[in-house]
């Protein structure tokens, strides 16, 4: 036998604690991982992916969670961090093969799954505890986690503190770090409050995380969008994912400001701000909204249409949505713009004056339009 005088004694197997991604690292989507200890289970998200060029007839993938259905009693709850697709999709899908475990998670993530499994009526009722920054739950004997909150481009994500037997584990979920317009960062209490801690690992990953630079503040970025609302001559379309809804009510919010009216176009746009809007993360004052069917009631260059699309697949866009003199605007993240054919803005539908396609790094979480986006004449 190799003798190793300096090694440690191999733990027992059963002290350990064992983490497991089952999706979503160094890659974008699909986003689930798993703490194991003993006969407890406490999963982080299950999120699909969207497509990629090699998987053609592909809808969305989900985590290969057949490691754990044969344990599914063991798992004593989800959190889910965020209320992204590619964080909370897969739930439908896994929920019973998991054994329908408790699902912590804050209120706007909540209202998002329960919107989509309306449309699974056959699987049993989730059961959620909502949390919120400061809570502290205790999942199963060996797991409790505290909760805090983290900026992302939708409302209501947590990253949580997971008291584990060997020690306290971190996890960030999705985040992003605001700067004021001088470039100092915002909100960083919570990553002080964590340096104090005494934390074995922590779990730090976000989309694009790998890109060097600093993102440019939200506050630039609304300030780019409004130049360039108000500046269009006729119809201004957005197209992006239902979810980003950070940026969606700051859409709605530019839109009162410079007095242009906002129709929402697609089924998950309208569910999504609904939600927003019950739970006072969108106040529009009356009048703001207009139906798709009454933009013909008002002038071109006071209309904005908000709608789904974000990957590039405009053709949902109602027939009579013509933007002559107007701006098209989707953004479209490095992944996405694989799918999009280069020939795509002539198969408009929307014979727009320019289209705008803004990488989702650079105009959604980060820089300004002008650094990465592409424009044609169309
Ligand atoms: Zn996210």
């Amino acid at each position: 036998m190799r003798h190793m005088p300096h090694s440690k004694k191999p733990a027992e197997s059963s002290d350990l604690v064992r983490f497991c991604p089952l999706g979503g690292f160094e890659e974008i989507g699909r986003n689930c991982v798993f703490f194991e200890h003993k006969n407890e289970i406490v999963m982080v998200d299950v999120g699909i992916q969207f497509p990629e060029e090699e998987t053609p007839g592909i809808d969305y993938i989900i985590p290969n969670t057949s490691y754990l259905e044969p344990k599914k009693k063991n798992i004593k709850g989800i959190i889910l961090t965020h209320g992204h697709y590619d964080h909370i999709h897969a739930i439908p899908y896994l929920i019973e093969k998991l054994g329908n475990p408790i699902i912590y998670t804050a209120a706007l993530t909540k209202a998002l799954v329960e919107k989509r499994m309306e449309e699974f009526p056959n699987l049993p009722k989730l059961k959620f505890h909502v949390v919120k920054n400061g809570d502290k739950v205790t999942i199963s004997d060996h797991f409790q986690a505290e909760f805090f909150d983290i900026g992302h481009t939708i409302p209501d994500g947590v990253g949580f503190i997971l008291t584990t037997p060997v020690g306290r584990m971190v996890h960030f979920g999705d985040f992003r770090i605001d700067r004021d317009k001088h470039g100092n960062a915002l909100h960083t209490e919570a990553f002080e409050q964590l340096g104090k801690l005494d934390i074995h690992t922590a779990f730090i990953d976000s989309t694009s995380a790998d890109v060097e630079g600093k993102a440019i503040s939200e506050e630039t970025v609304e300030k780019n969008l409004e130049d360039m609302f108000k500046n269009s001559e006729g119809r201004v379309v957005v197209a992006t994912f239902a979810s980003l809804l950070t940026r969606i009510a700051a859409i709605f919010k530019i839109a009162d400001k410079i007095g242009k009216k906002v129709a929402i176009n697609g089924r998950s746009m309208k569910n999504n701000v609904q939600i927003a809007k019950a739970l006072g993360y969108i106040k529009n004052p009356k009048g703001l909204e207009i139906s798709v069917e009454e933009i013909n009631k008002h002038p071109d260059n006071k209309v904005i249409i908000l709608t789904t699309g974000g990957q590039g697949e405009l053709q949902i866009l109602n027939p009579s949505i013509v933007v002559e003199q107007g701006i098209v605007i989707y953004p479209a993240s490095p992944v996405q713009y694989q799918y999009i054919n280069p020939a795509f803005p002539n198969s408009l539908l929307v014979p727009a004056a320019y289209i705008v396609k803004i990488g989702q790094t650079s105009a959604l979480t980060a820089g300004a339009a002008t650094v990465y986006a592409e424009i044609w004449a169309a």
